[in-house]
């Protein structure tokens, strides 16, 4: 495979970026080698600076469930971008949106767009401080919510522990109002509401936590948040942006039928353009400003192309069995991999899945519900397995932790190719000392 070019310009970025790259994963540090430089996308596949052309896994981490470059989102970014890209003043596009949402997800009533995952959560989290007049956080070793300051924790030792910086420049005063507990433990989340009681603001999840492996969860321990947050005068805040309008249009909460007090989304709402969000009751929303005193603004924000993608994607997503036909392309892709690969090597490699969401994960476990459980040693098999594929035509994103989606353009065609492509390299992977 030609990489040429890709290198080339990977050396130039290195001039203009730290690391060569505008968002660190992007630099293939965990898998080696010469990030590509895409050149366009069209439906599944990407082409790159090289020429070469791959069947694509990683779809913006997540954004593009219609795939690249889908004719509706074209057309709806090109008329609004030619009636003027911003106004800093109401357009009715963002009525628009919102009604799309509200009209089809009972699990909040008001909504505020911003324009990233981030910002969305940060935003949530000062809502979550500004209700409750309380100052800690509760979050969970294993998800991740953007790089917000009070996020950017890991555990310490013990099982209830004010983290540690997962960054530098995150000062210690703001670490110490992060409590973080591991995954999948109810006795953690205890004895955390017993450490801090009356100091909780918000529990926030990601409630299918797909940034750490998927790390798929038990029902009954969200279950167990919602009571005990219930319980403390809590609020429980999911983190849904990458899990809403892709598990479903409603998201998990709409999966688990569950009513979280907040929902933060991004990535599939704004149809491939920035676009993030939070959401919760009419009640606790009102409190955000000009209605409430928790103050919140953007000088692009519900920004009218964004807004146009947007509703296109949107549009798309809610026609009937939608989401059916994705978990259906989904299931038949790690089916064909299983029935394509020797039997003797199923013990060794999982995938894990929900909806259009999936993981593979060497190991020979049936379930990994925490960051804890995940062999760190087993990712060497992933970079020889993610080497092999781009050179099969198959793009994954560039780390064993990251998940990957199947989109709507994905046709059945790309799926044989993708399986025969995984079977050939699972063997070679596996061969690895
Ligand atoms: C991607 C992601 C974020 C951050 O969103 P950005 O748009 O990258 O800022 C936050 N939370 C979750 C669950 C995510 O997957």
């Amino acid at each position: 495979m030609k990489r040429e070019r890709s290198e080339h310009l990977f050396e130039k970025a290195k001039n203009y970026f730290p690391g060569g790259v505008n968002s660190p994963v992007r630099a293939f540090r965990s898998v080696g080698g010469t990030p590509l430089f895409i050149q366009k996308g069209k439906g599944s596949r990407i082409w790159d600076a090289d020429g070469n052309v791959f069947i694509d896994y990683c779809c913006s981490w997540g954004p593009l469930i219609l795939g690249h470059a889908p004719d509706e989102v074209v057309e709806a970014v090109k008329t609004s971008v030619e009636k003027g890209s911003s106004f800093g003043a109401p357009t009715s596009l963002e009525n628009d949106l919102a009604d799309l949402i509200l009209s089809n997800n009972p699990f909040i009533e008001k909504i505020r767009f911003v324009s990233s995952g981030t910002e969305a959560v940060m935003s949530a989290i000062r809502l979550a401080r500004g209700v409750t007049g309380r100052s800690k956080i509760l979050k969970f070793e294993g998800c991740y919510h953007g790089h917000v300051d009070s996020l950017l924790v890991k555990a310490g030792s013990g099982l209830v522990t004010f983290g540690n910086t997962s960054s530098a420049g995150v000062p210690e005063s703001f670490v110490n109002e992060t409590i973080v507990v591991p995954l999948d433990n109810e006795k953690a989340v205890e004895e955390a509401f017993v450490k801090f009681s009356n100091e909780i603001a918000c529990v926030i999840i990601e409630p299918i936590p797909a940034n750490n492996g998927l790390l798929l969860q038990r029902k009954e321990f969200l279950q167990f948040l919602r009571e005990i947050c219930d319980k403390n005068n809590s609020l429980l805040l999911f983190d849904e942006v990458i899990s809403g309008f892709r598990v479903g249009f409603t998201g998990a909460a709409g999966l688990f039928g569950m009513r979280p007090d907040i929902i933060t989304y991004g990535k599939i709402i704004g149809g491939g353009l920035p676009v993030g969000a939070y959401g919760a009751s009419a009640a606790i929303m009102g409190n955000i400003s000009p209605e409430g005193g928790v103050y919140q603004a953007g000088t692009l924000s519900g920004n009218p192309v964004a807004m146009s993608a947007g509703i296109a994607q949107l549009t798309e997503c809610l026609k009937p069995g939608f989401y059916v036909d994705l978990e259906r392309k989904t299931k038949y892709l790690i089916d064909e991999i299983l029935r394509l690969t020797p039997a003797e090597l199923h013990d060794r490699f999982k995938f894990f899945s929900v909806g259009s969401i999936f993981w593979i994960a060497f190991t020979s476990e049936n379930a990994i519900r925490s960051a804890e459980a995940i062999d760190a040693d087993s990712m060497s098999y992933f970079r020889v397995l993610h080497k092999e594929l781009l050179e099969r035509g198959i793009y994954l994103g560039p780390s064993g932790y990251e998940v990957g989606f199947v989109s709507d353009a994905h046709s059945v065609e790309d799926l044989r190719i993708t399986a025969k492509a995984f079977a050939e390299t699972l063997p070679i992977a596996l061969a690895q000392e």
